[in-house]
């Protein structure tokens, strides 16, 4: 990546925000769309990506692929075609005028159009050992890690529709799951509570939360109390998933962007926002699959809906 170079009042066609999967996938199509484009990425390509270690689902890979190789493969790839993607965070924008302003940490940028793939993130616990074991035991995506934890036991954490869903997933795999909530009730539909407690390879812990993750080179147990009694246990399991919730990257739009009761932008099948010229792709959009091939295509169809608002607009 560059640092931030260029005077305020250049004029960009697209500015992308986030290099992600969705982000680096838009810059490619732009690049390729021969848009004057620049993604802004405040910490490293990859995104979600850095969660996992290992990509088994992602289509062409037929023996799967490290995330870091298939990071540095996309990210090489849209330089491949002039994409300039530079290290600045947006911070403020200012949205709803024919142009666009981005105001990152170093320098203010102005585009025609703006495509927002600034991602999420998986709430975290909090607790001792998250950090450490986040890729060695610790995951927030079933279909990422489940098929690594073949015939061991694992643990989710969550009550939610998520925790139980995949919970419910990760019985393909595992030998156990043990969903762990700290109510006695679960928030979960009750059609998804249903499968879970029919499903003969789950077993509940109510009224219970992690207080620790424990292991050496990865996962082996979690120290948890009930929030009842206060008494401690432990559990033996190889792997913990946390599902406790997302959060979706949006703070910097200061409300200019309609976003859905949960947060996430609402877009239409061209990823077009509310707002004119405005469009956003990946995690950070409603959608009923976030995984690695979907940021993708929304990422390629943004691109192209800027393209094609720019030759009409412009
Ligand atoms: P969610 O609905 O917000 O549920 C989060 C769960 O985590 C809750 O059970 C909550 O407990 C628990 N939790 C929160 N903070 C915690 C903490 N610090 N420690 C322990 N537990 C904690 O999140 P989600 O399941 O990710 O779902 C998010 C949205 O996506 C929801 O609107 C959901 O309906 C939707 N979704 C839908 C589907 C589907 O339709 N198939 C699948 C996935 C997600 P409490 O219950 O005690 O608050």
């Amino acid at each position: 990546m560059t640092t931030p170079q260029g005077a305020d009042d250049e004029l960009f066609d697209v500015v992308i925000i986030g290099a992600g999967a969705a982000g680096l996938a838009a810059g490619l199509y732009a690049a390729r769309s021969r848009l004057k484009a620049v993604l802004l990425e405040r910490l490293g390509a990859g995104g979600q990506l850095g969660l996992t270690e290992w990509i088994d689902d992602y289509p062409g890979f037929p023996e799967g692929i490290s995330a870091a190789d298939l990071t540095l493969a996309m990210e090489a790839q849209t330089r491949r075609f002039g994409l300039e993607i530079t290290y600045d965070e947006a911070v403020a924008v200012a949205l709803t005028e024919k142009v666009k302003v981005v105001t990152g940490g170093q320098r203010v940028y102005r585009a025609k159009t703006v495509i927002i793939a600034s991602g999420g993130q998986p709430a975290r616990l909090g607790v001792p050992g998250e950090v450490e074991f986040q890729g060695r035991g610790v995951s927030y995506c079933a279909v990422c890690d489940g098929a690594f934890f073949q015939d061991q036991p694992l643990a989710v954490v969550g009550g939610g529709d998520s925790a139980v869903e995949e919970g419910d997933f990760l019985t393909r795999y595992a030998s156990h799951v043990t969903i762990i909530h700290r109510r006695d009730e679960l928030r979960a539909a009750k059609i998804l509570q249903e499968r879970a407690f029919a499903n003969p390879k789950i077993s509940f812990l109510w009224n219970t939360v992690v207080e620790e993750i424990r292991g050496d080179a990865a996962v082996s147990g979690l120290r948890l109390r009930n929030v009842k009694t206060g008494a401690e246990s432990a559990l033996a399991v190889k792997g913990v998933f946390i599902f406790i919730g997302y959060r979706p990257n949006t703070a910097f739009l200061a409300g200019q962007v309609a976003l859905d009761p949960n947060g996430y932008i609402v877009t239409d099948e061209a990823m077009r926002t509310n707002l004119p010229g405005v469009f956003a792709a990946g995690d950070v959009r409603q959608k009923v699959l976030r995984q690695l091939t979907t940021a993708v295509a929304d990422g390629s169809i943004a691109a192209l809906s800027a393209d094609a608002y720019i030759k009409e607009h412009w």
